[in-house]
């Protein structure tokens, strides 16, 4: 058999670059994941307490790209779920983002909003240039809060202090003024009524695709006949590691079950400062799901085990650069997604890309 297009990796990126070649120009596409299973990180599965739960992480779908909305909407409903985050601070649960309900709680005030305002512009360093991702956070709410919620956290997730981190990777999270306590800001956010995995796999129902697991790029490559080829695994990997190793960070998860109806008040709990796991996650409160018992997630940071997080950071991002130029001189390959473009991409920006590389490829 002969392939028109090999795509490597079952996440988002291959996948719907998958179902657009299949659907829309009528290719033989053959998808290769290395993995025992589909979805790549947004993967969802029922574990044997009979609960829906998210194998590598919590995964929220959220989004302002009308475009990708539509497009998810197309192989699933969504539940509405509006993401809550709590973080444990002295004993105290209070939200983040930061809202006018944290501040009351960790400093002991009764501000309205325009004394919150008062106070932070007192605490922020307002002429601060922002180089890293301490200064996003010190010339919004000050140290004190900067101490409290995200120095430590920080350090456990990345391995490193939010001054050796991009700025974007705190920037991804707002301060608030009211008392709004919803995570993401996005126009449309929810979870998959059925699951991500159910999603993906009404993606692929397609006779045009060929779906292969526990298969790594480079033996399909030898074994297989294809014209073109996407490549979302990683990059460094793909060129041999030519030029170094690129750095991830990844997450060991410990999963436990309690015979109660939840565990937690939230989604999720971050510890910033106890404990040597970041956070918990129970995966209920998003799947909206009813049963009697819950499973809980603790999520250990570790640089061992599956590449989750590109590292925002000026050298990698340096070394990155150079597998970038080594891409841009084969013809007929595109590199798609998180692991392949190194980037700190959500879901809905990697479908968004698929969907551009898509229109290129198509000549739209
Ligand atoms: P992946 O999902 O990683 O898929 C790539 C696939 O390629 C993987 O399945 C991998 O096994 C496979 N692969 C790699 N190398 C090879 C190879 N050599 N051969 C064959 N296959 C290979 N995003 C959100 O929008 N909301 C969230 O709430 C959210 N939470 C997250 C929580 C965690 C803990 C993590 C780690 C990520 C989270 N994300 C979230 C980000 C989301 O997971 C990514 O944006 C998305 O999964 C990226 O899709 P992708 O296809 O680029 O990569
Ligand atoms: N962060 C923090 N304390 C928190 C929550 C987040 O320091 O309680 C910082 C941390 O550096 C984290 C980043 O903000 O990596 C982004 O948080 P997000 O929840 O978006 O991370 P993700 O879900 O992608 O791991």
């Amino acid at each position: 058999m002969n392939y028109d297009y090999l795509i490597a990796g079952a996440g988002f990126a291959g996948c719907v670059l998958a179902e657009r070649l299949a659907s829309i120009l009528n290719k033989k596409v053959l998808l290769v994941e290395r993995r025992d299973h589909i979805a790549g990180n947004a993967y969802d599965y029922y574990d044997d307490n009979g609960v829906l739960i998210h194998k590598y992480g919590a995964h929220i779908f959220h989004t302002n790209h009308e475009d990708v909305w539509q497009y998810v909407n197309k192989f699933s409903q969504w539940n509405n779920y509006k993401h809550k985050v709590l973080v444990s601070v002295d004993g105290k649960l209070v939200t983040i983002p930061i809202n006018l309900n944290t501040v009351n709680t960790l400093l002991n005030k009764r501000f309205n909003e325009a004394q919150l305002i008062e106070y932070f512009n007192s605490v922020r360093s307002v002429d601060l240039e922002i180089k890293n991702s301490r200064d996003v956070i010190v010339s919004q709410v000050g140290e004190y809060l900067y101490e409290l919620i995200f120095k430590n956290y920080t350090f456990k997730h990345w391995g490193v202090y939010p001054e050796d981190l991009m700025p974007e990777v705190t920037r991804r999270i707002p301060v608030r003024f009211n008392d709004n306590e919803v995570y993401f800001s996005d126009i449309h956010q929810g979870l998959p009524v059925e699951g991500y995995t159910k999603l993906f796999k009404r993606m692929l129902e397609n006779k045009n695709i060929t779906i292969l697991v526990n298969t790594d790029f480079k033996d399909a490559e030898r074994i297989f006949k294809f014209k073109h080829l996407i490549f979302t695994g990683a990059i460094d990997y793909f060129f041999d590691y030519i030029h170094g190793r690129l750095p991830y960070r990844s997450l060991r998860f410990e999963f436990e079950r309690h015979n109660r109806q939840y565990f937690q008040e939230a989604a999720v709990v971050n510890y910033p400062n106890d404990h040597v796991f970041t956070r918990i996650i129970e995966a209920k409160h998003m799947t909206q799901q009813v049963c009697p018992v819950t499973t809980i997630a603790r999520e250990y940071p570790t640089n061992e085990g599956e590449p989750f997080y590109p590292m925002p950071m000026t050298y990698a991002h340096d070394i990155y650069r150079k597998y970038e130029l080594e891409a841009m001189k084969l013809n007929g390959v595109y590199f798609v997604g998180r692991l392949a473009e190194y980037r700190y991409y959500d879901m809905d920006m990697v479908i968004k890309r698929a969907l551009d590389v898509f229109k290129v490829i198509a000549g739209a």
